[in-house]
């Protein structure tokens, strides 16, 4: 094709036509109607030119049969954009756009897809004329004749500048966002241990205070002092409520409960509100209902202070009752009625999100946090709350909740698995893995992941060290990179399988960059039980160990080591705290530990002055979690050991191990880097990476 051919009959047109209308004659000849309201006759190759003509997009044509594949087309459009006009761009390669700035890797995938024969659509740095850069967004397409001959290439060009620079302010908007959330989480911390430790303090001087011989005035304003400082308590509480629940981190208990427990707990702390206010309080609990359901204790009864709390709040006459019935679908529904002012409709619609409260006038008004912070909890144990009200003669709050019972035999059933939402592995999943991958950044990475969910994780090099640590130790999972050198994942799998007992069954989960099909038969052929995509992410990795983990015959429940627990492993992880230091960010872990320090000697304190096993065992699983965060894993492995012994009922073992919490905690704290190994430690850190 020469250049003529393609360049003559359409450049040569005076462009642009404006052209407002096509025609077409019974015959199926086209006219076109211009905006002058004069019609012309075109055939289709000249209606197509000058719909081309008429683009508001840069169009190219390219003849790879002549030297160089220059230009033998352009439209007005393409003029526009880059500033050169016809006799400037035309018999010329179209890389005179490129210049500096333009990425050499685009123009290399470029020339791989002329050279492969290949459609493609890449964005990059191009020149105009006058030397100012664009982002040309480039679709180049071969065109092939009859005989499948290359005869053109066609560009569509696009000046995508502005949405480039969108898309990078919306990235920088997200990092600043996400620094944001850390800072958020930091303050969490900060506002967990530096405000409610010394309210703690101001609340249990002000109780020694009242327990001393004060005349009626001293008692007063101490008892006022009391009051406020409970309040300032509760809404500090509702407010990392909020926090952690907005940021995913609360987990929902399964455990065997009694609900008659929960109504007395929750009559015996409001009785005496409602008693000053000469409001009758009152119960009834379904007879239909089992003695033991499984559920969250104490998540349940929070909701429910709330809800009986505000109705007695609220009621200056009547009562406020509480029912608990079972549902006909199986779940079991709450309902609080009160007599009390009711709720305005202006109200009833924005009563469940974050502050919303009515005309303070006269009331005891609150943070408004509480039935945000309901309506999350009930939504986490999956059920639904709602609101009936009529202004001046009272509300009823409902709430319903999906509750396993527990069969009459008396031994309480393993724990219910959550429901999806709750599956976002909580800090504290635990379990022992094994990796087994080569590359040391995918190591990092998926090492880092697991073990901040609260694993062990081992690492192993190749296939030939894996199948030798699985082998001789108990894994829950293995983790199987493919390509390996020495031994592939799929030999060192067929070695594992080969292991007689149990070992030799250990679920092994393939990770694999290879996405062609065919691998997950290899997979499944080699023994494996799944594969995962890599790159890993993370919420794909937890989901897929999650289920596998659960999915595995569980332990006996009393798991209660016969030697001191934790007193096999390290006091502490290094790598784990490295890896925190990493993802903290320079110069804030010091600051971390020294919060992690007081929140554990302060803990482990509250929990030896504990009696209720439910109360022990929340602590135990918070100090178990954030433990495992800090590496600090002989202290992760004394928790998890009191947590089993809370739930299986052995007030024997958890005795045993809170006597030595309070050592072990205290050593654990001691290997952490002082402050002034901290610095040393920085500068060697600082000398090896220049
Ligand atoms: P607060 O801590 O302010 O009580 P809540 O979220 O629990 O926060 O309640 C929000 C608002 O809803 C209250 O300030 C009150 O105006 C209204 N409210 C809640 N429960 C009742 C009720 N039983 N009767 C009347 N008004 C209520």
């Amino acid at each position: 094709m020469s250049p003529s051919k393609l360049s003559s009959p359409m450049t040569s047109r005076a462009p642009p036509l404006e052209v407002t209308r096509i025609i077409r004659d019974v015959g199926g000849n086209a006219y076109l109607e211009g905006s002058d309201g004069a019609v012309s006759a075109a055939g289709l190759n000249g209606v197509l030119a000058l719909a081309i003509a008429a683009a508001p997009t840069g169009i190219t044509v390219a003849d790879p049969s002549l030297p160089d594949c220059p230009l033998v087309f352009i439209n007005p459009a393409f003029t526009q954009l880059t500033g050169y006009p016809p006799e400037e761009v035309l018999g010329r390669n179209c890389r005179f756009l490129q210049g500096r700035g333009t990425e050499k890797e685009s123009i290399r995938t470029l020339r791989l897809a002329i050279a492969a024969g290949k459609p493609i659509t890449l964005e990059f740095t191009n020149h105009r004329k006058d030397g100012r850069r664009f982002v040309n967004e480039l679709r180049m397409a071969p065109v092939l004749d009859e005989q499948g001959q290359l005869v053109a290439y066609i560009g569509i060009q696009h000046d995508v500048t502005a949405r480039k620079k969108a898309e990078r302010e919306a990235t920088k908007a997200r990092r600043a966002a996400e620094r944001a959330n850390q800072e958020k989480s930091d303050f969490l911390a900060f506002m967990s241990h530096e405000v409610r430790t010394p309210l703690h303090g101001v609340m249990g001087t002000l109780a020694l205070l009242l327990d001393t011989a004060l005349d009626a005035e001293q008692r007063a304003y101490a008892e006022t002092a009391q009051r406020c400082g409970a309040t300032l308590l509760h809404t500090v509480n509702e407010l990392l409520d909020l926090s952690r629940i907005e940021a995913g981190k609360l987990g929902i208990h399964a455990d065997p409960f009694s609900l008659a427990d929960i109504v007395k707990d929750v009559l015996d702390l409001l009785a005496p509100a409602a008693a000053e206010k000469g409001i009758e309080l009152s119960a009834s609990l379904d007879h239909l209902l089992p003695g033991q359901l499984i559920g969250d204790p104490s998540r349940i009864r929070q909701v429910l202070i709330n809800l009986v709390d505000n109705a007695v709040k609220f009621t200056h006459r009547g009562s406020v009752e509480l029912r608990i019935a079972a549902l006909p679908d199986g779940h079991v529904g709450f309902a609080v009625t009160d007599t009390g002012i009711g709720i305005p409709p202006r109200l009833r619609a924005s009563l469940f999100t974050r502050f919303a409260q009515a005309d303070p006038a006269g009331e005891q008004i609150g943070s408004g946090l509480g039935l945000a912070i309901c309506k999350r909890l009930v939504a986490l144990m999956g059920g639904q709350i709602a609101v009936d009200s009529t202004q001046g003669r009272g509300s009823t709050f409902f709430f319903d909740l999906p509750l396993a019972h527990v069969p009459e035999s008396g031994t309480p059933p393993p724990r219910i698995a959550p429901r999806p939402v709750l599956v976002q592995p909580l800090a504290g999943a635990h379990g022992r893995i094994l990796l087994a991958e080569d590359g040391k950044a995918n190591q990092l990475v998926a090492a880092a992941i697991l073990r901040k969910a609260g694993y062990t994780v081992e690492l192993a090099r190749d296939g030939a060290e894996a199948a030798a640590a699985a082998e001789s130790s108990d894994y829950d999972l293995i983790l199987m990179d493919i390509r390996m050198p020495l031994m592939d994942g799929y030999a060192a799998t067929r070695a594992i399988r080969a292991v007689p007992g149990p070992r030799g069954r250990v679920p092994i989960i393939a990770m694999t960059a290879s996405v062609m099909p065919g691998d997950s038969e290899r997979c499944t052929a080699a023994g494996m039980d799944g594969h995962l995509p890599k790159p890993l992410g993370k919420a794909e990795l937890l989901a897929a160990v999650q289920r596998v983990l659960d999915a595995r015959p569980r332990r006996p429940r009393v798991a209660i080591p016969e030697a001191e627990p934790g007193a096999t492993a390290p006091l502490l992880d290094r790598e784990t705290l490295e890896e925190l230091r990493a993802a903290v960010g320079p110069g804030r872990l010091p600051r971390l530990i020294s919060v992690f320090t007081a929140e554990t000697k302060e803990r482990v304190r509250r929990m030896h002055a504990l009696t209720d096993p439910h109360r022990i065992e929340d602590e135990a699983h918070s100090l178990k979690a954030a433990a495992a965060t800090f590496g600090a894993t002989a202290l992760r492995d004394a928790a998890r050991a009191l947590e089993a012994a809370c739930q299986s009922g052995d007030p024997a073992g958890w005795r045993r191990i809170l006597d030595i919490l309070p050592g072990l905690a205290d050593r654990s704290i001691a290997a952490f880097p002082q402050p002034r190994n901290e610095a040393r430690a920085k500068q060697e850190r600082d000398q090896k990476g220049r």
